[in-house]
């Protein structure tokens, strides 16, 4: 049995906490761990049956589902307004299988430049081995994608704000494009959450998410999501991944969907005190630049207002002087945390140029704005007012 809607539709908070739960015989409270690979059949009738058809509470191998993976897939559908979703072992696995999945030897693929460094890696090293062809563009420049995009272009892909610079695309705008020549447009929207933006409403047709970031939130496991039509899931994806073995394990499902319950909370507590520490730092002595989407200083404030109900829970900024002004920050602060994860309780910061981003040449860098000065900060939940005192003392620390 599971709980999906009642007599009336719910709400998100409703369903993030309640959507897709399924009792055992016992009538738990808390969502069972069906720490199983396999399901026993109790008849060699009812096996053959299974494989032929499967019912709605019937599953064969983990590799293609589980109890406590169906449940996650069933909460993060129920708040993302989609039909259907399959999780992952990561969220890379994600990405991969969603573009894999439904491309062959002779598609074109347009994608925005600006992309985390293994997405990048999918489509300009995986993809183009297998004969796909792969334009990048400018994603903030619509007049690119109208250029790029072409008879014969059977996705778009683009993250809906990129790493690390906080690049917003215009969602409604882009999918209008692809959609008039049948593109599917597959959006990477970990930096929006499920909580800010209603990525299918805008236009978009798949939602990739890496579950690691926001939905865990607490930094435990590695996980990834597909969301999509219940036709593209059961499909295209599934297919794919049932035989290829990315799915998710039902400890980290069990994880993710107990995160769900309280997302909400998380996202919208980290993002109130992510714009009051960006308003606190715009203008502060020994910053060059603080871009946040939920600040009207950014390029594409309008965009992201009109897009997102929040601005994030992501900031970057530029220190003045450059790499050595940078570390002196970093190795002042003494409660935000160098490490690279982001969607965290514990707020986290990271030197894009010399870690997640070290691979590019310093011409790539500097195409996609990432500077020696340039940091990024994930805030997390701790008290607004310690991290900006925090932030305040090492910037203080950081000036030579
Ligand atoms: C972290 C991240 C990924 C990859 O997710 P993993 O769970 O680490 O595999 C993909 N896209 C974006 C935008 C990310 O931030």
């Amino acid at each position: 049995m599971k709980d999906t809607t009642g007599a009336r539709p719910w709400n998100k908070r409703t369903r993030a906490v309640h959507a897709g739960t399924r009792r055992s015989q016992y009538g738990e409270v808390s969502e069972a761990i069906f720490l199983t690979q396999g399901f026993v059949y109790d008849t060699a009738e009812a096996a053959e049956a299974r494989f032929v058809e499967l019912g709605e509470d019937e599953f064969i191998y983990a590799r293609y589902g589980n109890p406590t993976v169906r449940m996650f897939e069933e909460r993060i559908a129920a708040l993302e307004g989609a039909e259907d979703a399959f999780a992952t072992a990561s969220g890379m696995a994600a990405v991969n299988a969603a573009l894999v999945s439904m491309l062959r030897a002779g598609d074109h693929v347009v994608a925005a430049r600006a992309l985390f460094g293994s997405c990048l890696y999918i489509l300009e090293e995986v993809l183009t081995r297998y004969g796909v062809e792969v334009s990048f563009v400018d994603g903030t420049d619509l007049s690119q994608w109208e250029k790029a995009i072409r008879p014969g272009t059977k996705a778009v892909f683009f993250e809906s704000i990129s790493n690390p610079t906080l690049e917003v695309i215009d969602i409604a705008a882009v999918s209008r494009l692809a959609h008039a020549v049948g593109a599917l447009v597959i959006v990477d929207n970990v930096f929006a959450t499920p909580v800010f933006q209603d990525t299918l409403g805008l236009g978009a047709d798949v939602v990739v998410y890496s579950a690691t970031k926001h939905i865990d939130g607490q930094g435990r496991v590695l996980g990834g999501v597909i969301l999509g039509t219940r036709q593209f899931i059961r499909k295209t994806v599934e297919p794919y991944l049932k035989h290829t073995g990315g799915a998710m394990s039902p400890f980290t499902a069990w994880v993710m969907l107990k995160s769900l319950e309280t997302m909400e909370l998380r996202c919208r507590a980290q993002a109130a005190s992510a714009l009051a520490i960006a308003e606190a730092l715009e203008g502060a002595p020994g910053l060059t630049r603080v871009l946040f989407p939920g600040l009207p200083s950014h390029p594409q404030h309008d965009l992201a207002a009109a897009q997102m109900e929040a601005g994030g829970t992501v900031i970057a900024f530029e220190v003045e002087g450059g790499q050595e002004a940078a570390f002196r920050l970093l190795n002042a602060l003494e409660i935000i945390t160098i490490s690279n994860n982001l969607g965290d309780a514990k707020s986290i910061i990271t030197h894009p140029a010399t870690t997640t981003h070290q691979r590019l040449t310093e011409d790539q860098r500097q195409a996609l704005g990432i500077t020696r000065g340039l940091l990024r900060l994930s805030v997390g939940l701790e008290d607004t007012g310690d991290l900006i005192a925090d932030l305040t003392a090492a910037l203080a620390a950081a000036r030579p």
